[in-house]
């Protein structure tokens, strides 16, 4: 009985102290250092990224979505618990990822927001420098090499290597390695090819277990020597379901497939949870077996064509207008521009005077071109 006893005690304090270890590093059986869990939350944003990572009680995002996924981060966060945020890195300027961020500034109480030195003119953008400045928040740029200590976890500034990239917002994404124990993370942002070049380059080990991979799938990024040089087991790819731009491009779920990666995706899989005890990662859901392309849609191909169209007719007519100036009908005595889709069919005329002139004539312009 007494031995019974003893050992329901010797239980029962187990028992406690093993309640108690949360937020406390304690010395684990086989004499290892545990450490608090590490989250990487990859929210489905659809076609963007926003990833939320909490360690104990640190916790930072890294992008915001588009413009109008700035809320449905917020509720994410808040399901979470997290209240404000450590750290904040918008990655680059573009929409989809820091659409929802100004949103994200003007509610939280934010201590490090990390952007790169390279702004883009748009609202969107705008938006996002007014909530800075709402806030009186300045930015930290990002220094290659510089480590952060987020709880029992620590991340290392890898990208942007160069100042200039000219006009490609993408190749200035703020790029990190997040460590945790023996499991490393690796977030590019957008970067593309060059910008990973520069990675590899710079001799940082980037060697990771999970990778986000680069650009939403975009075959501008993971070569296939960025892959064998962070060597990941599982890549995470955040895009929309048939999206625009047809990510993931089977060029890169090739790429993966051949390095052996498992790959979990956002478009189909919805928000990608992994946990890492600091020895092993576990996830919410299994890895995809689809390694089906994204496909350009319809509207897009659609909207393309509208884009190139009139381009197209426009230097047609900048060719022609060396001779025809416009197009008249000599009956209702209009004029219209050679591109007007309500040119005449009889009483056509091609004209190579100057509008001046043919108003003089007393000519009209048509309404729909406006000549
Ligand atoms: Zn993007
Ligand atoms: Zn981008």
């Amino acid at each position: 009985m007494r031995k019974i006893l003893t050992l329901f005690s010797t239980c029962l304090i187990l028992l406690v102290l093993s309640g108690c270890n949360s937020g406390i590093q304690t010395q684990s059986s086989e004499g290892e250092t545990e450490i608090q869990n590490l989250e990487v939350h990859f929210i489905d944003v659809g076609q963007g990224d926003a990833t939320l990572i909490k360690c104990g009680d640190a916790s930072m995002l890294i992008d915001g979505g588009e413009n109008d996924k700035g809320t449905l981060i917020q509720n994410y966060m808040n399901k979470q618990g997290v209240k404000s945020l450590d750290y904040f890195i918008v990655t680059h300027p573009d929409s989809d990822h820091c659409g929802g961020a100004d949103v994200i500034i003007t509610k939280y109480d934010i201590d490090t927001i990390i952007m790169p030195n390279y702004e883009k003119d748009t609202a969107t953008y705008r938006d996002v420098v007014q909530s800075l400045d709402y806030k009186r928040y300045s930015v930290t740029p990002p220094v290659v090499g510089n480590t952060y200590s987020l709880g029992d976890a620590e991340f290392t500034i890898i990208g942007p290597n160069k100042k200039n990239y000219g006009n490609d917002a993408n190749n200035y994404s703020v790029a990190i390695v997040l460590k945790h124990g023996r499991k490393r993370f690796v977030f590019t942002g957008d970067a593309e090819e060059e910008a990973e070049m520069d990675i590899v380059n710079n001799k940082i080990d980037i060697s990771a277990q999970v990778l986000k991979v680069g650009h939403h799938g975009s075959k501008s990024s993971s070569t296939e020597k960025f892959i064998k040089a962070v060597s990941p087991e599982y890549g995470v790819i955040s895009c929309g379901e048939e999206n625009e731009y047809g990510h993931p491009h089977g060029a890169t779920l090739n790429t993966l497939r051949k390095e052996g990666v498992k790959v979990f995706r956002t478009d189909e899989q919805g928000s990608i949870v992994a946990t890492s005890d600091g020895k092993e990662i576990t996830w919410n859901t299994v890895p995809t077996d689809s390694w089906k392309a994204g496909e350009p849609t319809k509207s897009s191909t659609e909207n393309k064509k509208k884009d190139i169209e009139p381009k197209e007719q426009v230097e047609e007519t900048t060719n022609n207008s060396q001779k025809i100036t416009y197009v008249l009908n000599t009956e209702s005595k209009k004029f219209h521009k050679p591109t007007c889709d309500s040119l005449p069919t009889t009483n056509r005329s091609n004209s190579m005077q100057k509008r001046e002139e043919l108003i003089a004539q007393e000519y009209m312009p048509c309404k729909k071109c406006n000549p």
